[in-house]
């Protein structure tokens, strides 16, 4: 299985003013492919990566470019092999038009495995230009990593995330299945009732940050003084968000634990921005970070996700005789059906809905082979990024 760890490591002085130039490098380059695949997305024109790459080549030999072979060209490489990801995931209709990296943001080096080299023995991690890496394992694996990535975040903390093929253990079957109902008060229901609550922000948290972002909004910008309280606020935020991602990561595993197969609504992203209020309510990518966890540990732990057409009306079908009621208003968290009298809890009689199309949906797609396979050509190319998106891999 291939799956992604990441560690945290501490640059020495140099390696971090090198890394600087690195990330920069790559954020100027990721940036200008953009603005030349942009310009010719408007001509009505499109440019591959071939072509992204040939028109890099062409940019080094200028003079006022020279200094981009002083970069690792691996790096550089990766950085429009990214560009042509988020393109072709824009194309699929799976992401926004890609954006323009910003300065402040995360920062990301990729390196393919002709620029670093693994001691496996002495456990050492030697990047191309860069030199040997002191990270702190926090965990074991056996396999040789395939790709080295290297990333800071907004709050100056280095890490380097290994691509790695390791075997890992399913889990037992439980014979039980659940339907997800993810909501804006809580996480989700479960079509067994049990509900699940949205990650807690400690108090503590949101008095310091909230107090670090007053500090900030009175420095002057451009100031080292500014620059500070922008750490300390990114620091704040990256706490918030680590808890966040741990809370997800446990819930997550646990389901993946409790249900053979589970089955969620299919939320597309553009949907989803167009939703203000479940995006807000979920601090931005809330649900897509769920989803995806579920997605690649079902495939991990030998389980099953199916994603469900959101356009089918869960909210007023009833799970007991199937009968289509009128919309409900908002605010409703009960309802009782006109058909057969039955009492719903509104988000529980949703899951149940999500389970039963999704069970049928799944059955159905093994029953015929070509239907699986035009499914899963009609809904893109969720299955082959799984793997590339888990954060902390576990
Ligand atoms: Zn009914």
């Amino acid at each position: 299985m291939r799956l992604r760890y990441q560690f945290r490591f501490y640059p020495t002085d140099e390696q971090a003013l090198e890394l600087a130039r690195v990330f920069g490098a790559v954020r100027y380059v990721y940036n200008w492919a953009l603005q030349l695949r942009s310009d010719a997305y408007r001509d009505g024109k499109e440019i591959g990566y071939h072509e992204s790459s040939a028109a890099l080549t062409a940019l080094k030999h200028r003079e006022d470019h020279a200094w981009l072979n002083d970069i690792s060209s691996v790096p550089l490489q990766q950085s429009l092999r990214h560009l042509h990801t988020a393109y072709s995931n824009f194309y699929d209709r799976k992401a926004k038009y890609p954006e323009f990296r910003k300065k402040h943001g995360d920062q990301v080096a990729d390196y393919a495995s002709t620029a670093f080299s693994w001691d496996a023995a002495n456990r050492n991690l030697t990047i191309a230009k860069i030199g040997s890496l002191d990270i702190r394992w926090s965990r074991s694996f056996k396999s040789e990593p395939k790709t080295v990535t290297i990333s800071k975040d907004r709050s100056g903390r280095y890490f380097v995330t290994l691509t790695l093929d390791e075997a890992i253990n399913p889990f037992p079957k439980s014979g039980i299945n659940a339907g997800l109902d993810l909501g804006i008060n809580r996480l989700a229901t479960l079509s067994t009732g049990e509900r699940i609550a949205n990650p807690k922000r400690t108090s503590k948290f949101v008095i310091k940050l909230a107090r670090a972002q007053r500090a900030l909004a009175r420095k002057q910008k451009g100031s080292v003084r500014h620059e500070n309280a922008r750490l300390r606020v990114a620091k704040i935020q990256a706490k918030i968000g680590d808890t966040k991602l741990d809370y997800l990561h446990k819930t997550t595993t646990d389901l993946v634990r409790r249900f053979d197969v589970i089955c969620i609504e299919d939320l597309n992203v553009n949907g989803m921005v167009k939703n203000h209020n479940l995006a807000n309510a979920m601090g931005g990518a809330g649900f897509c970070v769920l989803s995806r966890m579920l997605e690649y540990k079902c495939e991990w732990y030998g389980k099953e996700l199916v994603r469900v057409n959101h356009r089918f009306p869960a909210g007023k079908t009833c799970s007991t005789c199937g009968h289509i009621g009128k919309s409900l208003p908002l605010n409703l968290s009960e309802w009782t059906c006109s058909e057969c009298g039955t009492r719903h809890d509104r988000d529980k009689n949703v899951a149940i809905n999500i389970l039963a199309v999704g069970l049928t949906d799944n059955k159905n797609a093994r029953g015929g082979k070509h239907q699986t396979r035009e499914s899963s050509t009609l809904k893109g190319s969720t299955r082959r990024s799984v793997n590339q998106l888990s954060k902390h891999g576990a």
